[in-house]
């Protein structure tokens, strides 16, 4: 009696513990060892029930399979991640792994129970953080599927009978491109590291995303400037935002913005960086790729900021590195802060214009301006104000990007002068179509 009381004990104590493993059966197990945070290694590998990950009806598999943990469900971040197009940033120091979908975001820290979604505070379910697991010798971040996915307003439901987790997305998020395509590779190649941003609520950064409206820039291949930029500069600002930073969009949508309008709402807003995203194109010279940093010719701290940008964006995207330069166009000089014009690639080569249009490749180069922004502000502290000096704050708030052009375009000297790119074809070096008061003398050259 005594044993079959004891028998039933531990079948009730293995049911409390382990429902999900006595429901139905798993599809198999793997056998992989989970860091152990406490310790600072790997626990001892162990077996591990194997799960089916569906989305949005398709099976998705990555090297790392899905598995279950805690008795919760823990998929790979990078499947996941990928699958959702969501940008995703590792903060090294931090063992933080940040998540950007859309206007959601989830910052993760390894080993930690609690997150934040939308900069607050949650505890995990059952208290199962995100994680490293060893599998065949490589690392991987696993994430708890629903935490992550409803953080992102995706659907989350189990099927029991096949072990199976299906996530669903209700409709790609604004201003994000869902591919639904999922790459093998190393994690490495979607988690970059970024240094830690010193007080970043306390700066304003200006992103201006190059064109807009009418004036669409370089035309090439089906696919417009305005569009690639736009595209670009959200994914910056994303990153930016959940980073903690303030920033100001020059414009957020398909809208004209004057480029003297461009430099007022910066100034405006008291920025202490100003960032210009441009493609480039040079028509005679279909094969000429790489990356320019532009400063303003009699700006100083423009130079040095443009340096950081330069060296972050090839490192992260191996973009040809075409060094800074400088100019004279009119977001760099009117604008009263360290400004830059990055030309993030040629779209007439034909190589270049299909990084580009990447998702992917898109993610690095605003991850790569990121960290250029992050290591020059983290070097440029912050000067602390003077106090109780009686300010002449402009009456006017800062406009949104909606407001009329303040200046005519028309008048004002060249600017924007058109949509089409006016290359020079007896200049074997190419020209940015972006207006500049007079013709920028600090063309790049090869
Ligand atoms: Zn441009």
């Amino acid at each position: 009696m005594k044993r079959i009381l004891s028998l039933l004990l531990a079948i009730t104590l293995l049911a409390g513990l382990c429902p999900v493993a006595l429901a139905a059966s798993p599809n198999g197990f793997l056998t992989a060892a989970v860091y152990n945070y406490d310790k600072g290694g790997y626990d001892d590998a162990r077996e591990m029930p194997l799960v089916n990950l569906r989305l949005d009806g398709k099976s998705i598999v990555g090297e790392m399979p899905s598995v279950i943990l805690g008795e919760r469900t823990m998929v790979p971040l990078r499947l996941i991640a990928e699958g959702l197009g969501a940008t995703v940033t590792w903060l090294n120091e931090e063992q933080q792994v940040l998540v950007v979908r859309g206007g959601r975001n989830i910052l993760l820290t390894l080993g930690s129970a609690t997150a934040l979604v939308n900069g607050k505070s949650q505890t995990l379910p059952d208290e199962v953080p995100a994680t490293l697991i060893s599998y065949k010798g490589q690392g991987y971040t696993m994430v708890p599927v629903r935490f992550f996915s409803e953080s992102l307003d995706c659907q989350v439901d189990w099927v029991q009978a096949s072990y199976t987790a299906t996530v669903d997305q209700p409709t790609p998020a604004a201003g994000e491109t869902t591919t639904g395509q999922v790459t093998t590779g190393t994690t490495s190649d979607l988690l970059a590291p970024l240094d830690k941003p010193v007080d970043p609520q306390s700066r304003i950064i200006a992103i201006d995303a190059g064109h807009g409206g009418s004036a669409s820039g370089a035309y090439y291949e089906k696919t417009m400037e305005k569009d690639l930029t736009l595209s670009m500069s959200k994914k910056l600002e994303s990153i930016l935002k959940a980073l903690g930073y303030q920033t100001v969009m020059t414009r957020s949508d398909d809208s004209y913005v004057g480029l003297y309008e461009r430099c007022d709402i910066a100034n405006e807003a008291d920025a202490d960086v100003f960032v210009s995203i441009h493609c480039n194109a040079a028509e005679n010279a279909p094969d000429f790729q790489g990356l320019y940093v532009y400063h303003h010719r009699g700006s100083s701290s423009g130079k040095e900021f443009a340096q950081y940008i330069q060296e972050q964006v090839c490192a992260f995207t191996g973009a040809v590195d075409r060094k800074i330069n400088s100019a004279n166009f009119v977001v760099v000089r009117e604008t009263t802060m360290p400004a830059v014009l990055v030309e993030t690639g040629f779209m007439t080569c034909h190589a270049e214009l299909t990084n580009l249009k990447d998702d992917a490749y898109q993610t690095r180069m605003a991850q790569g301006i990121a960290q250029g922004l992050i290591k020059y502000l983290n070097d440029h502290p912050k000067k602390a104000a003077p106090s109780e000096t009686p300010s002449d704050t402009p009456s006017e708030a800062p406009t949104d990007g909606q407001a009329a052009p303040s200046a005519d375009p028309s008048s004002a000297p060249s600017a924007d002068a058109s949509a089409a790119p006016t290359a020079d074809p007896s200049a074997s070096a190419p020209v940015e179509e972006q207006a500049a008061a007079s013709p920028p003398a600090g063309l790049p050259a090869e």
